[in-house]
């Protein structure tokens, strides 16, 4: 009997990532609030490139990712078309 496994995802370069180590308050604020702290952050992070490629392929949402807000995400997605 063939038994497949799904392999999972490398998530190795989130070791590095910055958020781990500031707390994801900044990166998930309440509507309306600003992201710019987050974003500062992520702009120090050696992981930036890796996160947004995550967060694209993943179609992750909520948060800042990669330096980069959900709104300004969906626009990136947009402009890819
Ligand atoms: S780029 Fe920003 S959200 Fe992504 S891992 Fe680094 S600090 Fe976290």
């Amino acid at each position: 009997m063939q038994t497949d496994t799904i392999p999972l995802p490398d998530l190795t370069w989130q070791e590095e990532a910055l958020c781990a180590q500031t707390g994801g308050d900044f990166f998930f604020p309440e509507p309306g609030s600003s992201v710019r702290e987050a974003k500062r952050i992520c702009g120090l992070c050696p992981i930036r490139a890796a996160c947004l490629d995550y967060a694209m392929n993943n179609d992750m949402r909520f948060g800042v990712w990669g330096g980069m807000s959900e709104k300004e995400r969906l626009q990136l997605r947009r402009t890819a078309r």
